[in-house]
């Protein structure tokens, strides 16, 4: 029986509802602190959860902003919002466990299994089977930075809508991940949207803005919230991605912005070898647009540099596209 029961929860305002988790060594206490709100009009369920990668952080602002919206005076239905799902790991900074499990690899998790399977386990009990949609708001991993971009399984009606009421320009459709709470969701038929967006470790202003207004469009797409979403005419999809690696280990010095279009065989930067002051020339090795980048200016051979996503009738207007959101959003904050 999970202890969360949010039809019992007076309706209008937020509740604290701490859940715990198994403790550190010495501390015995750790909590992951569930924030619930039921509408006083009926409706689905949707949760949002955040740091599940524990150094993930843009997240756990955008549920801050989400929760103080006006809008939700005339909600329908019940939020459940998780702003740090990984407790153990947000505390260290780290993307981990302290079992050194990825979280998001462990699900649906198990009440007698390792520290990550338990953690998974009290959210999918308490938090995912509870609700009839989710999103899970993350960034890219350390040190690299991903343009606002939502990542959804498309050949799912359901999820499709969700995805393009999200209402970022670039939706890549992914498959599921073993283990991935998306996945886990999606197998108890609770469709699950992957906003990524910025940093870890750092907050970014443009993708917390586009997150706080991603749920409340999806919201409004559900039917939870009054009012319609704007529907934009100029998402894009992504079919696949690759990434372009560095050739040699030295100094990175990058020629490109993010979310721009990028030619085949564009020189997207330079790596500066301090034994010889060489530079070795990194070019795209098809086109596509640059959905995320390394952060590093130190890399090794073999590095992972510019994650690029390919869609279907790709031209330059996309990169425009990407461009117009982000003045959209708040040009002193533009790339
Ligand atoms: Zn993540």
């Amino acid at each position: 029986m999970p202890q969360i029961e949010p039809a019992k929860l007076a309706p209008g305002r937020w509740h604290n509802l701490p859940l715990a988790l198994p403790g550190a060594p010495g501390n015995s206490d750790a909590t992951m602190h569930t924030f619930v709100r039921r509408g006083r009009k009926p409706g689905p369920t949707l949760f949002v959860t955040a740091a599940l990668h524990g150094d993930e952080l843009n997240g756990l602002e955008v549920i801050r902003r989400f929760m103080r919206s006006r809008k939700l005076r005339g909600l329908k239905g019940t939020v459940i919002v998780v702003p740090v799902v990984n407790v153990h790991g947000f505390g260290m900074g780290s993307r981990y466990l302290p079992d050194r499990r990825d979280l998001n690899r462990v699900f649906p998790g198990s009440a007698s299994g390792t520290l990550a399977s338990r953690v998974a386990e009290v959210l999918m009990q308490e938090v995912v089977l509870q609700s009839d949609y989710g999103i899970d708001l993350h960034t890219a991993a350390l040190h690299r930075f991903n343009v606002p971009q939502v990542r959804a399984e498309l050949n799912n009606p359901d999820v499709e809508a969700m995805a393009r009421a999200f209402g970022v320009p670039l939706i890549l459709n992914s498959e599921l991940r073993e283990g991935s709470l998306r996945q886990s969701a999606g197998n108890n038929n609770i469709p699950v949207l992957v906003y990524e967006a910025g940093e870890a470790l750092r907050l970014d202003e443009i993708s917390i803005r586009a997150g706080t207004r991603g749920i409340t469009n999806v919201m409004m797409h559900l039917g939870m919230l009054s009012g319609v979403a704007k529907v934009r005419t100029d998402q894009t999809v992504a079919d696949t991605s690759y990434w372009e690696r560095a050739a040699d280990s030295g100094v990175f010095q990058c020629l490109v912005k993010p979310g721009t279009y990028v030619k085949k065989d564009q020189l997207l930067a330079r790596i500066i070898g301090p034994n010889t002051m060489e530079a070795t020339e990194v070019r795209s090795s098809r086109a596509g647009i640059l959905v995320g980048l390394t952060q590093l200016a130190l890399v090794y051979e073999g590095d992972a540099l510019f994650h690029i996503a390919r869609y279907r009738g790709m031209s330059e207007d996309v990169a425009n596209q990407v461009e117009r959101f982000h003045e959209e959003l708040g040009p002193e904050f533009g790339t």
